[in-house]
């Protein structure tokens, strides 16, 4: 999503801090979740170039220098999406089909049949289930593959391009969804506008994101699955989102700490890099063949020990997330808000 904008909005919902328009040299002023403007705590990213510049109060991290809207398009190769818009293998794909369909239902019990927009909607599987549940599906997608798909095959309303500037009707939908996208963001602050405007009165903000302030960020740091640098130009703690939304007139309404889909394995993932194997090997290995970077017949000593590995790290992965949830500290978070 490009760069920096200016966009209109009513003069009682302008953000108090406006990210500001910098160049590559330059260091960030102002953290834009709570405003601080002193120095930044600095630590080094995976991605050789960038560092991960994290604001003492809130905690919201912000990859830097950030990738410019013109050049982030090559951080999404075709591998990204697989070639045929089958990402992993085939259980897998079982396993994500049904995470989207939970997701859609979920959605069910909290939203009133009607217009949804899914913000980043990739492959648009949630939008396919939320249209067999009776919703008109609307979708935004950055990549034209994954749009594509959504389009031909599953028939759906999908529209590519900047989601601040989009021919949405405002005060329309009765959800936006931003299912791990919304730290995709150059302008995070400026997207959550954009959704207040597209949802009617009522309307519900639904936002998933990795936790930068989860037990698994602050073990891992740099090794931590859930940064993808430079691709997540943004990286939320919960008091952090939690201070952009208040400040949109958003009343959060739910906050969830469990994802079965993404804490289990971030942390699993997350343990491996820590470890010295290929960074994110496994992620590669449980890919489709066409959209895997890393093969197993390329690291095979390394492909052997994460399948030895794997019977012992399984269980104790998923006890450590029941207990992170416990603690509120899920590796991701899921926040439900209400447009007043
Ligand atoms: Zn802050």
């Amino acid at each position: 999503m490009a760069g920096f904008y200016i966009i209109t909005v009513r003069d009682d919902l302008r953000p108090r801090f406006q990210p500001e328009l910098h160049d590559q040299d330059k260091r960030p002023t102002r953290c834009p979740a709570c405003g601080y403007d002193g120095p930044e705590h600095s630590k080094p990213s995976a991605e050789a170039g960038f560092e991960l510049l994290d604001c003492p109060d809130c905690g919201l991290g912000r990859t830097w220098p950030p990738v410019p809207g013109s050049e982030i398009g090559k951080w999404y190769p075709e591998q990204y999406y697989g070639k045929t818009n089958v990402r992993f293998n085939a259980l897998f794909e079982r396993m994500i089909r049904w995470f989207r369909w939970r997701r859609a239902a979920v959605l069910h019990n909290r939203v009133p049949r009607g217009p949804v927009l899914d913000v980043g909607c990739g492959r648009g599987m949630t939008l396919a289930f939320l249209r067999e549940l009776g919703y008109e599906s609307h979708g935004l997608e950055l990549s034209e593959t994954a749009a594509a798909h959504a389009r031909d095959v599953l028939k759906l309303d999908v529209a590519t391009g900047d989601f601040l500037t989009s021919p949405h009707e405002k005060n329309r939908y009765n959800a936006v969804i931003f299912h791990h996208s919304l730290e995709h963001f150059a302008n995070p602050v400026a997207a959550v506008a954009r959704a207040y405007e597209l949802l009617k009165p009522g309307g519900v903000l639904f936002i998933a994101v990795p936790n930068y302030g989860s037990w698994q960020a602050r073990l891992f740091g740099r090794f931590w699955f859930h940064v993808d640098a430079p691709r997540h130009y943004w990286h939320f703690t919960i008091k952090s989102l939690d201070a952009i939304l208040a400040r949109h007139r958003f009343r959060v309404v739910q906050l969830d700490h469990f994802s079965f889909e993404q804490n289990p394995y971030g942390l699993l993932q997350s343990m491996f890099n820590a470890a010295g194997f290929r960074f994110n090997l496994l992620y590669s290995l449980l890919k489709n063949s066409t959209a895997r970077t890393d093969t197993a017949l390329r690291y095979p000593v390394q492909s052997l020990l994460h399948a030895a590995l794997l019977p012992f790290l399984v269980p104790f992965v998923v006890a450590a997330t029941v207990l992170e949830t416990a603690f509120k500290s899920g590796g991701t978070f899921e926040m439900y808000a209400f447009k007043e």
